[in-house]
């Protein structure tokens, strides 16, 4: 499976899949169909399926004409999303499994961007690297803002993230990274890993290159919003509990 990233929107990616034995494609968030159209041309494949992450525009925007394009393409998202996902057929739930030629990936459900949240996790096959689709729910460097969710929901949602291995690529559905980092320094000065990613990103992003995907190894190391049980974080925050540590950090991050 080759995984092809597409910049969309303003800040956007939509990740085409293809399998180039088959001759297929899928799409994760296609945010507007014009460059996915591009891309299967080019690749000459065939689009068979469409997985949402969640139903915000900027992720289900092209569903309606990619569908008038590939009629047979199997639109999937998660089972709470019923009625907000253009052209759903599959409604899944935790633990469903969905299949792209010879991949399976584990849906895994993540409420707290939205209440229907959910993502797509391919293991590894043939090497030690996994793939994690998580649209809006964990960022590099940062996570999704709570539109439909609670702190305590979003917590056991990166809580499963963050348990996935450490060689799991993270494909999430925005540039954001810069930024996410600017605050990650803000309340984690300290950390020297968080000190060479910001450098690193920085010198990316002065050349337009794009950051996404990171490993969640790094993730690991350098995102405040999977480190909701570090001490100098929590004390940053004036707290000794998870939930509330994450919270702040979501608060201030908001008004950053
Ligand atoms: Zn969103
Ligand atoms: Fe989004």
């Amino acid at each position: 499976m080759q995984i092809h990233r597409l910049p969309a929107l303003s800040d956007n990616y939509i990740f085409l899949l293809h399998d180039p034995i088959r001759h297929i494609a899928a799409v994760v968030d296609p945010a507007e169909a014009n460059p996915v159209l591009q891309q299967l041309q080019t690749l000459q494949a065939d689009l068979v399926a469409i997985f949402n992450t969640h139903h915000h525009g900027d992720h289900v925007g092209g569903n309606a004409t990619l569908l008038k394009h590939f009629p047979n393409a199997i639109v999937h998202g998660g089972v709470e999303d019923r009625g907000r996902i253009p052209g759903q057929k599959v409604f899944l739930q935790a633990g469903d499994r969905v299949t792209f030629g010879d991949r399976v990936a584990e849906v895994l459900f993540v409420p707290g961007h939205t209440r229907a949240h959910i993502a797509y996790y391919f293991p590894p096959v043939e090497t030690n690297e996994g793939d994690l689709f998580c649209g809006d729910t964990l960022f590099a460097g940062g996570c999704g803002r709570l539109f439909e969710g609670t702190p305590t929901q979003m917590i056991d949602s990166l809580g499963k993230l963050r348990s996935l291995p450490d060689q799991t690529r993270v494909w999430c559905a925005h540039e954001y990274t810069l930024k996410n980092l600017q605050f990650a320094l803000s309340v984690d000065p300290q950390n020297q890993a968080l000190q060479r990613r910001f450098a690193q990103v920085q010198a990316m992003r002065q050349q337009s290159e794009a950051t996404i995907p990171s490993w969640l190894g790094e993730e690991k190391q350098t995102n405040p919003f999977l480190r909701w049980d570090q001490p100098n974080l929590q004390s940053r925050v004036k707290s000794a509990d998870p939930v509330q540590t994450f919270a702040r950090l979501r608060g201030m991050k908001d008004q950053f």
